[in-house]
């Protein structure tokens, strides 16, 4: 098959607000460089952020102003919704109004926020499950929408946690080609909002995942909710835990 033939897929990360996608910033120029077509969808804009001054329309300005930034960084196509931040709720209505997007979208592979119950942001824990409820609702009929059904089977992912357990199981993608490009994207948040160390803190986070992955230099961590994953002949040993010195004397 020659390489204009192969398949792209649509990639849509929904998150509920802007710098929630940090953790998968690696993967989505990934996607990118495979010619797939990106989407960073998030559910508000972002106005109650606690650690900005300004008028709720100038953080809107002034967060907009990052993701655009965001956006040419990473080649990727930013939405907005206008849920109110810190008010997502989880009804069914809202489910159909996320479903909206995915059928306008047609995403085979979506990356969003974990369900962290108790530990969560409410707005982050609610946009997990409305993601999840709108795989469904895309496939119904739908007297708010004027777009067909998206009834193509679709993956989903979360970001593994830091801090620890999981409910699924995790895959790691490998974004090590992607640190300058990562690095990049944390200066623009930290510049933003004045937080020190941020480089380093996320040095340690990427070469943690590559630590568990058993296999790269720096890695993002998955796991996997909803879908299939690729047809294989035989079944897939783990790539075990690798101690980084042991990394380090392959690289
Ligand atoms: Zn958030």
């Amino acid at each position: 098959m020659s390489s204009e033939n192969v398949q792209k897929n649509v990639v849509l990360a929904i998150f509920a607000h802007p710098d929630d996608e940090i953790g998968c910033a690696g993967t989505m120029a990934n996607h990118v460089d495979a010619g797939d077509d990106v989407h960073l969808l998030f559910l508000t804009k972002g106005e109650n952020i606690t650690n900005m001054d300004g008028s709720p329309e100038e953080l809107v300005a002034r967060r907009k102003a990052h993701t655009d930034k965001i956006e040419a960084l990473l080649g990727v196509k930013v939405h907005f919704m206008d849920f109110p931040d810190s008010r997502i709720e989880y009804s069914v209505d809202n489910g159909y109004r996320v479903a909206r997007k995915l059928r306008e979208l047609k995403p085979d592979i979506i990356i969003t926020w974990r369900d962290e119950g108790p530990r969560g942001h409410p707005d982050h824990n609610n946009t997990h499950k409305l993601v999840v409820d709108a795989t469904s609702y895309c496939r119904f009929k739908d007297p708010g929408s004027d777009l067909p059904p998206h009834r193509e089977a679709m993956n989903v992912f979360i970001g593994r946690s830091f801090v620890g357990g999981g409910r699924y199981d995790f895959l790691s993608v490998d974004v090590s080609k992607q640190y300058d490009k990562i690095m990049q994207f944390i200066e623009i948040y930290e510049e933003a909002y004045g937080f020190p160390h941020m480089e380093k803190i996320w040095d340690h986070i990427l070469s943690h995942g590559g630590l568990r992955s058993g296999r790269t230099r720096y890695a993002e961590s998955f796991e996997m909710v909803m879908g299939q994953l690729p047809t294989i002949e035989t079944l897939p040993p783990t790539p075990g835990f690798t101690w980084l010195s042991d990394i380090e004397r392959k690289l």
